[in-house]
């Protein structure tokens, strides 16, 4: 019998014997995973803690289900969930942070472009009282310059706009101690710009650097249009400076524009005027014109955000949930 798991229902994870949960959101990653897998467990054995690997499909279409499904038969300490459509990487780090049973939890790219061999560092981090483990790249290989450009220059912006500081160049590799993860799942908005709920959680925040990878298989599923719409999330989410900038934009055109009727008065006063000034005109109507709209369109940015809000729906849907088999999370060799 099939039912529908609503992410109501799972806020209550039951306890988990495991230390350590690693949360793997996946999206048609059917090469990269058995590389992923092998890598992982690797690491992790050695860690000495028990543990396991979520995987979270979120919606994949080429064969990343059935590769699951074959992982999850010969590793026991492999839970996989599948949201019911693509519903994109925050929802499906959402609904890792969910299902995760660990004391501490690990996200993780399926790419392999975050090296899975800094979790005993990251792990050493948590021990020693940190509750969020921030990764920093430091290089970014494979990575265009645009890409690179257009990423320094959205961390410069939002953090001048954003209440909370958004640590540079930390993505979503990182680690969360249990109470972390508890505030992480209290936050019901649907606008899930998760490098910001990181940061707004607030705990102990600890960094460490680190060389980004290039993909190890498959390709990048963000365009450009995605980092768009990641950039004004990230910006409506976490800040309401650009409600204000229309504000004063409206502001200073007026008095820019009062101003210069002194001068244009004057002007007639003691020179007359010649010619009607069809230039001045149009740059002005244009010029307000663009403000104006400008305004409207950032005004329709929260506008529509607070709509998607109001509405109230889940923020994924699972399809299924196997959860890994807790009575041998890992190979059971827990360190005292
Ligand atoms: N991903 C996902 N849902 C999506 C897009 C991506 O779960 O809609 C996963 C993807 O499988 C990978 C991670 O998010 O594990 C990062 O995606 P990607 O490597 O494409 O992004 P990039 O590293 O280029 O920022
Ligand atoms: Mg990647």
């Amino acid at each position: 019998m099939s039912v529908l798991i609503a992410p109501s229902e799972l806020s209550a994870a039951p306890a988990c014997s495991c230390t350590l949960s690693v949360i793997v959101p996946v999206f048609n990653e059917e090469e990269a995973l058995p590389v992923l897998h092998e890598r992982l467990a690797q690491v992790l054995r050695g860690t000495g803690v028990s543990w396991e690997i979520v995987y979270v499909d979120d919606g994949s279409s080429d064969g990343t289900p059935a590769a699951l499904a074959a992982l999850q038969a010969i590793e026991p300490a492999a839970a996989v969930a599948r949201l019911s459509r693509n519903f994109g990487k925050e929802a499906a780090m959402s609904a890792g942070l969910r299902l995760a049973r660990g004391e501490a939890v690990v996200l993780i790219d399926a790419d392999l472009q975050d090296p899975p061999e800094l979790i005993p560092q990251m792990l050493q981090a948590w021990r020693d009282g940190a509750d969020v483990v921030n990764m920093r790249r430091r290089t970014r290989e494979g990575e265009t310059w645009l890409k690179r450009a257009t990423a320094h220059a959205f961390y410069r912006v939002i953090n001048r706009m954003s209440d909370v500081p958004i640590p540079q160049d930390v993505g979503d590799f990182r680690l969360l101690s249990r109470r972390a993860v508890q505030a992480l799942n209290l936050l019901p908005e649907h606008n899930r710009f998760m490098k910001g709920l990181f940061a707004w959680v607030g705990f102990r925040q600890a960094t460490i650097e680190y060389d980004r990878q290039p993909r190890a298989a498959g390709y990048t599923k963000w365009h450009y249009r995605k980092l768009w719409n990641f950039a004004l999330e990230g910006i409506t989410g976490f800040s309401v400076v650009p409600l204000k900038l229309a504000t004063w934009a409206g502001l200073l055109s007026a008095l820019a524009a009062f101003g210069y009727a002194l001068v244009f008065v004057f002007k007639t006063l003691v020179f007359g005027e010649p010619v009607a000034g069809f230039p001045t005109l149009i740059v002005t109507i244009l010029l307000l014109g663009g403000l104006q709209l400008m305004s409207i369109g950032i005004l329709g940015e929260y506008l529509g955000r607070l709509f998607i809000e109001t509405k109230q729906r889940p923020l994924f849907l699972l399809d299924y949930h196997h959860p890994s088999r807790p009575d041998t999370p890992g190979r059971p060799q827990e360190a005292a």
